[in-house]
């Protein structure tokens, strides 16, 4: 089936549904698709603790905040679907998923970035069978059990949080001899009772039958290879772009593979915008959804030709007030006592 709407936007984590929100809002008939899980990294974290607003909110629930405002604002939330091919050079662009076509008069690329593979034997062989890259998602499968943690910076210590309220012992596997996570993560962490951290260590191996057993490992300052027994690997350390598509359809994108963007968020194709970890810089959720803001109304611009040129051929917006209502009752019933107010 092909679709005709005015926005595009792919990848439902914080940035796409960010964006949605205002385009929606805007008036713009919206189509966001998401190939896996809305909320994207968000959706996995264990809790966030610096997204303005919130003390700390497990990512789940911050998620499902996110979701309901992108719908009742009247984003149309395809999922799951997958984008598997792009034409954005024409005035028309054009998105090729794995279920329709869609055909826009802007595309914002939101499609965030994925965790980095170790690259090392048995990585893949046992992925799934004690190799993750999720805590939240896996964490439960290792209650009481001995795992390791791969990594040093925010991600791997927040999972490595997660993780130590469920496992027996924990090992924290980093190639320098400190935690580059910020400090007040870092000490929490260094103080949990069952944590063992081991400085200046890379895998060279992950070892097992069925399942993972042993985790062979080099000490980088004594030059010697020695082996743990664990349960299971958590790798988390760092991520790479999901800039393939863009970039195959002549989206510029810079060394590392991110997406190239300017102030108002325009890649090198007229039409075309892209916010969120694709462009790399300092991924967080804070970052993320301002730029899809900035990229939303620059996409606003775009199909409209700007605020007073167009707006009244756009159709108006309609907000179910009830529902909206209703929402914000669930929601402060549930948490009488947050200092989180939904506000109209
Ligand atoms: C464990 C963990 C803890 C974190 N903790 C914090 C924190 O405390 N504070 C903070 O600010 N940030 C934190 N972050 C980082 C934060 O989650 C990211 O910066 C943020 O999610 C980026 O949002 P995004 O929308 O750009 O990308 P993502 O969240 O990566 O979302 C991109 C989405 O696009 C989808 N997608 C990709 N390709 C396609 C395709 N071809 N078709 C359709 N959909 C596609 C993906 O499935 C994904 O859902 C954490 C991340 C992790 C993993």
């Amino acid at each position: 089936m092909t679709v005709r709407t005015h926005v595009v936007i792919i990848g439902g984590g914080p940035a796409g549904l960010t964006a949605g929100i205002y385009t929606s809002r805007l008036g713009l008939d919206t189509i966001l698709i998401e190939k896996a899980t809305l909320g994207g990294q968000v959706a996995i974290s264990p809790f966030i603790e610096n997204y303005p607003g919130f003390v700390s909110i497990p990512g789940p629930e911050l998620t499902k905040r996110f979701i309901e405002h992108a719908e009742t604002m009247g984003v149309q939330i395809k999922v799951p679907e997958t984008v598997i091919d792009l034409e954005l050079k024409g005035e028309v662009k054009k998105v090729y998923t794995d279920k329709n076509t869609y055909e826009a008069d802007a595309v914002i690329i939101t499609t965030g970035a994925s965790r980095r593979k170790l690259n090392v034997p048995g990585e893949k062989e046992f992925a799934g069978k004690g190799v993750s890259y999720c805590a939240v998602c896996d964490g439960a499968f290792f209650k009481g059990k001995t795992v390791a943690v791969v990594g040093g910076g925010n991600t791997a210590v927040s999972e490595a949080l997660h993780l130590t309220q469920l496992v027996r012992k924990l090992y924290i596997v980093h190639r320098r001899d400190d935690l580059r996570a910020e400090v007040a993560l870092k000490q929490r962490l260094l103080d949990s009772p069952n944590v063992v951290p081991l400085w200046n260590t890379i895998v060279e191996a992950i070892k097992g039958d069925t399942v993972v057993r042993k985790l062979v490992l080099r000490d980088l300052k004594k030059d010697e290879v020695f082996e743990i027994d664990v349960d299971g690997v958590f790798v988390a350390i760092g991520y790479a772009p999901n800039s393939q598509l863009a970039a195959k359809a002549g989206v510029l994108v810079d060394e590392k593979g991110y997406i190239i963007v300017n102030r108002k968020q325009e890649t090198n194709i007229k039409g075309v915008y892209a916010a969120g970890d694709v462009t790399g810089g300092v991924m967080q959720i804070g970052v993320a959804v301002g730029e899809a803001i900035v990229a939303a109304m620059s996409a606003f611009e775009h199909v409209t030709g700007g605020w007073y040129a167009k707006k009244k051929a756009l159709k108006a917006v309609k907000i179910d007030f009830e529902k909206l209502k209703t929402k914000e009752k669930a929601i402060e019933e549930k948490e009488k006592k947050s200092l989180f107010k939904f506000k109209l």
